[in-house]
């Protein structure tokens, strides 16, 4: 039910127009008359109320203001389907009591340190592999990536340890390629609001990590899972990496408040990179401890070998040894509240 609030100075003659326009749209009318003002509710599935309707209603001269209850998300949203989604890759489940751990390189820089690193990771915990095959560098002249050779080091690593992968698309284009390769889609930050590319991956059956964008608000993350799920592929994991903001110590602002308010607003998964959060590999133990904390379905942190000679975000990356303390840590914070790790 959605609430259109009048002004005080609203008339019986107002209230009369307001609810024949809401019965001429299919809907009733439940008129609450206060001391001060009138409050109209809405009865019907509002869902279907458009945003530029709801807006026309609000720039009615008696109309102070419209509140939709419904959200404009809807396929993401705890209204339509209260009980939390898990979802399988492989043998692991992302959404359920154990908290998955994703790590690895921030760039698949050769085949060698991909293993020695996932080999690692994976005797610390942690269950994915990451590393982009293609990635979003600000310069032209940075290290892009190595494309489908850096694909099919992943693919390699991931039949000696059994890892599934996550890796970047960057372009539509690349779909058939990355599919043939990955078990996790990663949508970056900066591509988190590419409708195009969001329904291209809408239309597999490929689980999706979604990153916020660097400006994003999480009402538009949720409405980029929409676009997602709107295809068909409901498979969505949603990410907090950091926003923009005017604080100059770190990357970005990793914002943890996100974490309870999407699992409030959504049924979906949510996971953290603190990583691209602070970057800064000292701040990251404590910013995915408090991740977790926070309710957490996963984290996902780059671990590099050789962080000094990282070909991207070595300063952000935890050395294997470093990683391994921190998982330990973490299994207490799990404990605390509820999860395991
Ligand atoms: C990454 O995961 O390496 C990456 C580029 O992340 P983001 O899109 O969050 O910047
Ligand atoms: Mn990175």
């Amino acid at each position: 039910m959605d609430i259109i609030a009048l002004k005080a100075s609203a008339t019986d003659k107002d209230i009369r127009h307001v609810v024949k326009r809401l019965e001429s749209m299919g809907f009733k009318a439940n008129i609450s008359k206060g001391t001060e003002r009138t409050v109209i509710g809405v009865i019907g599935d509002t869902s279907k109320i458009t945003e530029e309707e709801g807006n026309a209603f609000e720039a009615m001269p008696c109309v102070e203001k419209v509140l939709r209850i419904i959200q404009p998300f809807k396929l993401a949203s705890r209204n339509f389907k209260p009980e939390a989604t898990v979802i399988k890759v492989g043998k692991h489940a992302i959404g359920g009591k154990k908290i998955q751990v994703i790590a690895g390189p921030c760039a698949v820089e050769n085949r060698e340190i991909l293993l020695k690193t996932a080999k690692e990771v994976k005797a610390a915990g942690a269950a994915f592999i990451r590393g982009g095959a293609f990635k979003p560098r600000t310069s032209p002249y940075a290290f892009q990536g190595l494309g489908e050779e850096g694909l099919a080091h992943l693919a390699y690593v991931r039949e000696k340890t059994g890892m599934p992968v996550v890796t970047e698309i960057m372009d539509p284009r690349d779909i058939d390629v990355i599919l043939k390769y990955t078990d996790i889609i990663q949508i970056g930050a900066r591509n988190m609001q590419n409708f195009r590319l969001l329904q291209e991956v809408g239309s597999y059956d490929k689980p999706v990590l979604l990153k916020r964008g660097l400006s994003a608000t999480i009402k538009e993350l949720l409405m980029a899972a929409e676009y997602i799920m709107s295809r068909g592929n409901h498979k969505v994991i949603l990410c907090e990496r950091g926003i923009r903001t005017f604080e100059t110590e770190t990357r970005n602002t990793l914002d943890l408040s996100a974490v309870p308010v999407l699992k409030g607003l959504s049924h979906l998964p949510v996971v953290v990179d603190p990583s691209h959060g602070v970057g800064k590999w000292r701040l990251v133990a404590p910013m995915a401890k408090a991740a977790v904390a926070a309710g957490a379905d996963g984290l996902i942190i780059e671990v590099h070998v050789r962080p000094d000679e990282a070909l991207s975000d070595g300063e952000q990356s935890l050395k294997p040894e470093k990683f391994k303390a921190l998982m330990t840590e973490l299994k207490a914070v799990a404990k605390a509240v509820g999860r395991e790790i």
